[in-house]
């Protein structure tokens, strides 16, 4: 069967998520292994040339951002209603815009990305998916997939439970037949991680 064009979304891999940053994946005790362990794989696929497009999404959050427990209110990890009435996991304080944390990993081959979509801009609104926020704003991900010919979508990155699943179903949504690659994913934790893979096979995506 012929490969219908397709493109890479390497999502968040970014400082905050990596060892010693401020929301570092896996959460400690979790018997996980360490975000950074996904760089060599996401590298290889990247640098193999086989993708027809490579998106690179960007959590990037003013400080007042309504995920940060400490604008919350609420402990780490609790869920708490947002003032625009969503439910909430409260995170720590993580890529905040222009700290190095927000940065890509130094280790992320980025001159390979034909673009990067920066995600969770708005203060009152958060953006798992790279595809739109949670009050509905489009990032414009489909429509520049649309535009250059892309059917088909690869998705790795970070967080598989959070961000890599919104964006994988949203991906669904969208129309693109998706795949998750799952060795170069890293997760928060293994119970969320189980049911993120569950989740994303009944909403269609295929899971590799
Ligand atoms: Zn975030």
């Amino acid at each position: 069967m012929k490969t219908p064009p397709t493109a890479l979304i390497v999502v968040d891999v970014q400082c905050d998520f990596m060892t010693g940053g401020a929301l570092a994946v896996p959460l400690p005790g979790q018997d996980l292994p360490a975000a950074e362990t996904i760089l060599p794989p996401i590298n290889q696929l990247m640098a193999e040339g086989h993708y027809a497009r490579i998106v690179l999404t960007q959590d990037f959050h003013p400080a007042g951002h309504c995920s940060f427990a400490a604008n919350l209110g609420v402990p780490l990890y609790s869920v708490a209603r947002t003032p625009a009435g969503r439910d909430q996991v409260a995170w720590p304080v993580h890529c905040v815009k222009g700290t190095p944390g927000a940065e890509f990993h130094p280790g992320l081959y980025t001159r390979f990305a034909d673009l990067i979509i920066r995600k969770g801009v708005r203060t009152e609104f958060d953006s798992y998916s790279g595809f739109a926020d949670d009050g509905g704003d489009l990032t414009g991900l489909a429509g520049y997939l649309k535009a250059n010919g892309i059917e088909a979508v690869d998705v790795v990155g970070i967080a598989t439970d959070y961000c890599v699943k919104a964006t994988a179903i949203d991906a669904v949504k969208a129309g693109f037949r998706t795949r998750v690659l799952a060795t170069a994913c890293a997760g928060v934790a293994k119970d969320t991680i189980a049911a993120a893979f569950a989740e994303m096979a009944a909403a269609g995506v295929t899971i590799e």
